[in-house]
């Protein structure tokens, strides 16, 4: 396959990677009137190899570390401006339900007693609730020790239809989306990039929004973080059409038990097979060690047989009303070991997003927003330091 687009020769910024982190800079740079703007993506744009692919994912503020709780705020400001700049709905809001149980360790999502006091501590409204109130409202069946923390105006996002918006406000500001377009290799200046077939654009900023793939461009240069590709496993199963309308967004916290991690959750029903059935999306939120990687291209991508039955038997038998499991995914992961991402100027001329983990996508438009300032030369709007590349986590 071949480059999609005509490929030119200069650009103010060129964006590579056409995911969640490349599409919703091009969109933030739309919007603050940056032409000249080229984004390449290697095959096609949110593909479902890659990490921004499927229609949902969830948002929330319920988080065990406040830094990142008040970034979710922030993020959900600006969601609602893109929901305004795109004239229609993006997310839904109808709750999140943390479920489980407690016990003293923060998991790659956080803990419920750490997130309870994090939301106590910035006023963010939730309700408490115990393994009968639980059961009682929802389809899930929690162990009499399991307690829950709901928080309303958490939801999902509807990545499809983001991915959309900002494609289309990229277009519409005359920015090229370039698909089929690997880049190669980058200048050591940051100032242009190398193309498969030899093609060389020369840039003003250069933007690396690669997800797992991130590191392959950025280790000749000596600037890769330190990172993990960590595949990971979702589907959707059908379920009781009685109970569709009651399912409700959760996560389960259990401890790791043998090989099975114990971390799971799921979306209420927000579509339906292609014969109407309706249907829920359901996923595990760890990888076995010996699964994780270094090397993003030798991820294995077929479902293994063992987590399979894993989340089976999760979805089977601590819900009620699930039937079949009708679509099956692996999407990776790019995680650093403290769980948190990588957003930063690498050089004058070269920025970054990296390190999603399972969690970016709520901060779209606040990881948008940021690269663009990048590219445009300026410092992002609030303190990402967290995020920092030169931090002991992520430095190699
Ligand atoms: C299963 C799963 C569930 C998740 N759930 C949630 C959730 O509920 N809430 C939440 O907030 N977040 C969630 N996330 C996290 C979030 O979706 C990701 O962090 C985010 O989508 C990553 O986007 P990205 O743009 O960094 O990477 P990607 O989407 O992977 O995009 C990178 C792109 O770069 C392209 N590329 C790579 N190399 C090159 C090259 N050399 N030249 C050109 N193009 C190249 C790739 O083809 C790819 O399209 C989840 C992630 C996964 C995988």
């Amino acid at each position: 396959m071949t480059a999609t687009g005509t490929v030119p020769q200069q650009a103010a910024v060129v964006i590579i990677g056409g995911g969640m982190a490349g599409l919703s800079c091009a969109a933030s740079l739309a919007r603050r009137g940056i032409r000249d703007v080229v984004l390449l993506e290697a095959k096609t744009l949110a593909h479902a190899k890659a990490s921004s692919f499927g229609e949902t994912r969830m948002f929330r503020e319920m988080y065990s570390d406040p830094v990142l709780c008040r970034l979710a705020q922030e993020a959900n400001r600006l969601w609602r401006e893109e929901e305004i700049h795109a004239g229609a709905k993006l997310r839904d809001t109808h709750g999140l339900l943390f479920y489980g149980e407690s016990w003293d360790e923060e998991t790659i999502e956080g803990s419920i007693p750490g997130a309870r006091r994090v939301m106590d501590e910035q006023g963010i409204p939730y309700e408490a609730l115990n393994a009968s109130e639980i059961s009682a409202r929802f389809p899930l069946k929690p162990k009499a020790d399991f307690t829950g923390l709901f928080e309303p105006t958490a939801g999902a996002v509807r990545s499809d239809k983001v991915i959309a918006h900002w494609v289309k406000t990229a277009r519409e500001a005359g920015h090229q989306l370039i698909e089929h377009c690997p880049v190669t290799s980058i200048d050591a200046d940051g100032g242009g990039v190398a193309l498969e077939g030899g093609n060389h654009i020369s840039a003003g900023q250069v933007v690396v929004a690669c997800g797992i793939w991130s590191q392959l461009l950025l280790a000749p240069l000596g600037l890769a973080p330190k990172l993990e590709v960590w595949p990971m496993l979702w589907a959707h199963y059908t379920v009781d059409a009685d109970l569709a309308p009651r399912y409700p967004q959760w996560f389960c916290f259990q401890q790791e038990r043998g090989d099975d991690g114990g971390l799971y959750y799921g979306f209420p029903v927000l579509s339906t097979t292609a014969d109407g059935r309706p249907r829920i999306k359901a996923g595990i939120d760890w990888a076995p060690k010996e699964l994780r990687v270094a090397e993003p291209n030798a991820m294995t991508t077929e479902p293994p047989a063992r987590l399979l039955e894993l989340l089976d038997t999760f979805l089977f038998n601590e819900l009620d009303g699930v039937q079949e499991r009708v679509e099956t995914v692996m999407s990776p992961y790019s995680m650093a070991s403290d769980v948190n991402f990588v957003l930063d100027r690498l050089s004058p001329k070269l920025s970054v997003f990296a390190g999603g983990s399972g969690q970016a996508f709520k901060f779209a438009p606040l990881i948008g927003d940021s690269l663009a300032r990048l590219a445009s030369e300026e410092q992002p709007a609030v303190d990402l330091s967290c995020w920092s590349h030169t931090r002991a986590a992520v430095r190699a």
